[in-house]
């Protein structure tokens, strides 16, 4: 689906964190694959994450490297832009992605649960942002995308922290475009609907227990309503915004919430 889509990202380098699964591993495939040398990050077990990057870097030809900072430490969202920098010389493409979820009633939201959610979701968009703006700002381009939801526009009973962090990260990405404008920086946000990837399957898995019925039949009745398309998206199709927001095509785009919804939002 994907595999014919092509900009030139030539010489570029770009941070997607929480790419070593889901949304932000198609990502890093697509960027790398359109000419960008990329830092994946995020958690998960060492040997597969050593297939990934080894795949990426043959695929493509492009310099690959993991980090695996813990974005739930805002000292270590700072840092993970400082050691991606030193790696790779520097940062064009900021792509905030990495994300969690809790969902559970207001009355039974864990403390601890909110504060990891907000921390992650967006604080550390906030500190990698501030970190990187001083090297985008001297060279006048960058482009920083954030990947929200369309919980960013919409709510969804028991997903107070997670609603609210996304709204957050739709307000951030307004703010960053403005501060961003003179100086050739964008910086924009992806609004996807169901995206079938770890986060998501963990969701289905709950209600189909509650429910006794099967994955397929919760991912149908449940899940798949809300969208006109009747089908997830495909996780490459979040990437393909993210690649064109990347690219010099969208420099005059900023500051928007691009749905890549199946039309849910318009429902
Ligand atoms: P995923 O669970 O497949 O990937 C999450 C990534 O974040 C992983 O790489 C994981 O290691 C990383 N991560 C989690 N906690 C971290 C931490 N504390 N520090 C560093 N890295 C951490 O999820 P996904 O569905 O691909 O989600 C990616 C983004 O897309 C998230 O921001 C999510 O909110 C958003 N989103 C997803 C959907 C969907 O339906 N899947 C819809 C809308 C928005």
């Amino acid at each position: 689906m994907t595999e014919n889509i092509s900009v030139n990202l030539n010489g570029k380098v770009a941070l997607i964190t929480g790419s070593t699964s889901g949304i932000g591993l198609e990502t890093a495939r697509l960027l790398a694959k359109n000419g960008a040398d990329v830092a994946l990050h995020g958690f998960g077990r060492a040997e597969e994450i050593r297939r990934l990057v080894d795949e990426i870097g043959h695929e493509t030809g492009r310099k690959v490297l993991h980090f695996s900072h813990d974005l739930a430490d805002m000292l270590q969202a700072s840092l993970l832009v400082d050691d991606v920098t030193a790696a790779f010389g520097k940062i064009d493409i900021l792509v905030n992605n990495a994300g969690v979820q809790h969902v559970a009633d207001i009355e039974a939201f864990p403390d601890a649960e909110w504060d990891r959610l907000i921390a992650v979701n967006l604080t550390a968009g906030f500190r990698t942002i501030k970190a990187v703006w001083p090297q985008m700002k001297s060279r006048r381009w960058g482009r920083i995308i954030n990947t929200a939801s369309t919980l960013a526009l919409a709510a969804e009973p028991r997903k107070a922290a997670y609603v609210a962090s996304k709204h957050g990260v739709l307000g951030l990405t307004r703010e960053i475009a403005l501060e961003g404008a003179r100086f050739g920086i964008t910086c924009n946000a992806i609004c996807p609907a169901w995206v079938l990837t770890p986060l998501v399957a963990q969701q289905v898995e709950a209600k189909a227990a509650t429910l006794g019925k099967s994955f397929q039949e919760t991912a149908e009745i449940e899940f798949l309503t809300d969208m006109p398309t009747r089908r997830f998206v495909d996780p490459a199709e979040v990437g393909a915004a993210v690649l064109f927001l990347s690219s010099d095509l969208a420099r005059s785009i900023t500051g928007i919430a691009l749905p890549v919804d199946g039309g849910s939002l318009t429902v």
